[in-house]
């Protein structure tokens, strides 16, 4: 019984591609190495040849990066993982490796800003259209599949108004089509779902979210079969270049160990703080996947196993009571970024959302009274406490 395919997720994330040196050191090593020596000649040319499996240069392979890629792979349930420099480099090396000019995707318009920037600015000057849909409505998605589509790509639940899509519906749908899934699984992580178990080809990650978990460094990582990842993303990567660093790549998977018990811990919080909110009479809705009144309560109960740490919720007064609820925190964080131990509030309409027009803005939901919060780990007592200083 002491083999992997038995382990189950927290052991996975504590014990997973442990590779050990001959100092036998109990915490996994960091190797600062831009390159790796070989006994001969021979022994070089084996390595470039790819006759012998092993190190040549960082840019390809690292012991401690390797370590992060492996465990997060087991943990997604993937043969394969690519660690990258950021999550945005995991969506650019996964675009850049799989598809081509005259190629089509189709998005869900609910997905994290920059990387429609990346669709609509740079993938497009290489030939590669993205139209957008509802993330929810699962006939959109099918009207919107041409004949050259190649990828589907979403994020669920979606930022800031955690919508979830059914994901084994759109694997069914991608593969009647011969497109790729690719679902960018930064919300829920691993530990709340696993979209390869569900038909996904393919699972992105920001690192830089609940996989660190403590707000310190900038990753990424794309996850699925040998040949798409191990094979085509990995060639784009080793090629391009957007590598993961190792001292990164060693504060990952440290934070992985402890991913299981953080992100229960973020869902108790904001499962709380959700209810909390949506007695509260300035507050007119709340959106958490975990509440009752949330439109796709019944699939997020069957497709994950916790609701997550993102909620929003609109208040009553529009921008000024919400930017007044900001102003009056003392404990929150006033920052876009998510996933952290500390808890962190925005203003979606006029940041994360704010250069889009007016008519989008409302097209996509986000009206000027609504605020998100990144549950951190802090009591919750003091959560709302501090919420209630401008309620
Ligand atoms: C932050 C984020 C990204 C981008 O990741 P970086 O590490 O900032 O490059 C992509 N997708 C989602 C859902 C994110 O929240």
């Amino acid at each position: 019984m002491n083999d992997i395919d038995d382990w189950a997720l927290e052991t996975l994330a504590v014990r997973a591609g442990l590779a050990r040196t001959k100092e036998g050191e109990h915490s996994e090593a960091i190797f600062p190495t831009s390159s790796y020596v070989f006994e001969s000649a021979a022994h070089a040319a084996a390595r470039f040849a790819g006759d012998e499996a092993g190190n040549i240069y960082s840019r390809f392979t690292n012991p401690t990066v390797r370590i992060f890629e492996q465990r997060l792979a087991a943990l997604e349930g993937g043969e394969s993982c690519v660690a990258t420099a950021s999550g945005m480099s995991a969506i650019l090396s996964t675009c850049a490796a799989l598809l081509q000019a005259g190629d089509h995707i189709v998005s869900s318009r609910s997905i994290f800003g920059t990387t429609t920037v990346l669709f609509n600015k740079y993938l497009t000057r290489l030939g590669i259209d993205t139209s957008y849909v509802s993330l929810t409505d699962l006939s959109d998605w099918q009207q919107a599949i041409k004949p050259n589509t190649k990828m589907l790509f979403l994020e669920t639940p979606s930022n800031p108004l955690t919508e979830v899509a059914d994901i084994i519906a759109l694997s069914n749908l991608a593969k009647q089509h011969d497109c790729l899934l690719v679902v960018d699984n930064c919300f829920c992580t691993p530990a709340l779902q696993r979209p390869l178990t569900l038909g996904a080809d393919i699972v992105i990650h920001s690192a830089t979210k609940y996989l660190d978990g403590q707000g310190r460094c900038i990753g990424g990582a794309v996850v699925g079969n040998s040949k798409l990842v191990g094979e085509d993303v990995f060639g784009f990567l080793r090629t391009a270049g957007p590598t993961m660093s190792p001292f990164n790549a060693w504060v990952f998977l440290k934070g992985l160990e402890t991913l299981a018990l953080r992100m229960k811990a973020h869902c108790d919080n904001a499962q709380q703080l959700a209810e909390f909110l949506e007695a509260h009479p300035s507050v007119t809705k709340v959106y958490y996947p975990g509440l009752k009144s949330h439109a796709q309560h019944a699939l997020a109960v069957r497709q994950q196993s916790g609701f997550g740490g993102v909620l929003s919720f609109d208040v009553k007064g529009g921008k000024d009571a919400a930017w007044k609820l900001i102003d009056a925190t003392k404990l929150l964080s006033i920052t876009a970024n998510l996933g952290d131990t500390k808890s962190t509030i925005t203003h979606p309409a006029t940041t994360t959302h704010g250069r889009l027009s007016d008519e989008e803005r409302q097209q996509a939901g986000i009206g000027d009274g609504l605020l998100r919060i990144s549950v951190g780990l802090e009591n919750v007592k003091d959560i709302k406490n501090d919420l209630l200083r401008g309620l």
